[in-house]
């Protein structure tokens, strides 16, 4: 074995870098339209990130079929590993930053499903590392997400530039919670190496008061009022309100009950 490939037993995590936005989520998901029309015509000209077309968002719930969505063609995608610990880091990047669209540069305090009705929401990520309770009421399941990478050498060569790939491979492979998977994409099927997206979202810097983590229901919804009941009344019709309600005083009973096993139910919550 190459000594540069020496691997550490130790399971370490997958982390993000420490940098704003380094989760890249909604690269994915929620502002780029079908064929990345949002660039116009120099999505023809400029040169494509080094996540595309090899990584993939796959989201899972119980119950439901998995989702898997194409990231925009410009996100870089970089995988940074030591060869001396067990540590590696993510990082996903807008390739053409300075050049994005405004969809790009408004999201999330400006997302809307037309230029002519911008609400503004909580971004996916926050929405992800959010509570089950949280995506319980507002998505009406809990979910999980991964990112999905094409195990193939060449395909890893992109993301891991400055190791050897190999070797970047077999750790990745060794990190807590990363699994292999076969994943059917119209019809065929493909190997893919699956690495659960962390939720801790203390290394995602945010760039708005607007742009900030999801702590309660309650502060989700007096935060995001238009954009959460537009969800519920499309999940629960007439009775989003009562659902709502509900879910806030679970949520505020739930703390206080852990509040008062944390403090052996000698101080009041
Ligand atoms: S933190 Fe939010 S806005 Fe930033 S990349 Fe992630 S999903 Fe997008
Ligand atoms: S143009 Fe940049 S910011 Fe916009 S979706 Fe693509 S990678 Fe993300």
């Amino acid at each position: 074995m190459d000594s540069s490939c020496i691997l550490n037993e130790n399971q370490g995590n997958v982390t993000f870098a420490k940098s704003e936005c380094s989760d890249g989520m909604c690269c994915f998901t929620c502002v780029i339209p079908p064929k990345n029309e949002h660039i116009g015509f120099f999505r023809f000209l400029w040169k494509k990130g080094t996540g595309y077309p090899h990584v993939k968002l796959l989201v899972t719930s119980e119950g439901y079929k998995n989702e898997l969505y194409d990231s925009c063609k410009f996100l870089d995608f970089t995988i940074f590993s030591d060869t001396t610990d067990a540590r590696i880091t993510m990082d996903l990047r807008c390739g053409i930053y300075k050049s994005r669209p405004v969809q790009c540069r408004g999201y999330p305090d400006e997302a809307g499903e037309s230029v002519y009705q911008k609400i503004s929401g909580p971004c996916i990520f926050n929405e992800y590392a959010a509570s089950g309770d949280y995506k319980k009421l507002v998505y009406k399941r809990d979910w999980q997400a991964f990112y999905a990478i094409r195990d193939d050498i060449r395909a890893l060569g992109h993301i891991c530039p400055s190791v050897d790939t190999t070797c970047a491979r077999e750790k990745i492979l060794k990190t807590k919670d990363v699994h292999l998977a076969t994943l059917t994409i119209h019809g065929e099927e493909f190997d893919y190496i699956l690495i659960p997206i962390p939720k801790k979202t203390q290394n995602i810097l945010y760039l708005s008061r607007k742009h900030q983590p999801v702590s309660t229901i309650r502060q989700a919804y007096r935060e995001w009022q238009e954009k959460i009941e537009k969800n519920l009344q499309n999940h629960y019709g007439q009775d989003w309100e009562i659902r709502l309600k509900n879910a806030i005083e679970m949520e505020e009973k739930d703390a206080c009950k852990r509040c008062d096993e944390d403090t052996a139910g000698n101080i009041e919550c």
